[in-house]
């Protein structure tokens, strides 16, 4: 058993809303808890970007699970790497609707990260999608603290 990190992003199905994405938080929160997964969802401009931390093989499982769910379309696999330790060690799964943060900072590090100011994770690096969502958790901390 080893540490990975997994990032993939997909698209959400049209009628994708705050319903969906409160179910699939609680979901995701009671099974990675189980299965000593970690991480963080994105959800914004219609897709999804998520990281899921934790040993190789039971993530590469969920990720086919997730893959597979019909509130979503054209996963795509963008890291899968071993890690020394979790990023998201406290969170079995956070969801994050981009648009309840601050519109304009969400927008800047999208900018700072990509080449426009809409989130399109197939014309990032694993780097900067990593990179983003790591700026994205600490402005939702922010945001929920203040
Ligand atoms: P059940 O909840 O009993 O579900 C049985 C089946 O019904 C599954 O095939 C499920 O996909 C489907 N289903 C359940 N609810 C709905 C619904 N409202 N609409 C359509 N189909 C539905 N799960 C995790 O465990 N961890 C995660 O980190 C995680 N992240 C996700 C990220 C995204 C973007 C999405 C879309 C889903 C995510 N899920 C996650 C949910 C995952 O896809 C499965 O729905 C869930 O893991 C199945 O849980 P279960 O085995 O307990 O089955």
């Amino acid at each position: 058993m080893s540490l990975y990190r997994l990032i993939y992003s997909s698209y959400g199905k049209p009628n994708v809303g705050y319903h969906d994405l409160k179910e699939i938080m609680e979901k995701s929160e009671k099974n990675n808890n189980f299965d000593g997964i970690t991480g963080f969802l994105c959800y914004g401009d219609s897709v999804f970007l998520q990281i899921l931390e934790g040993d190789r093989k039971i993530i590469s499982k969920t990720y086919h699970r997730i893959s597979l769910d019909p509130r979503h379309h054209s996963p795509e696999l963008i890291e899968l790497t071993p890690v020394e330790s979790r990023l998201f060690g406290v969170w079995s799964m956070r969801a994050v609707n981009l648009s309840d943060l601050h519109s304009k900072g969400v927008r800047s590090l999208i900018l700072k990260y990509s080449l426009s100011t809409v989130l399109r994770p197939e014309t990032m690096t694993s780097e900067q999608c990593l990179n983003f969502m790591k700026a994205v958790a600490v402005l939702y901390e922010k945001a929920t603290v203040a």
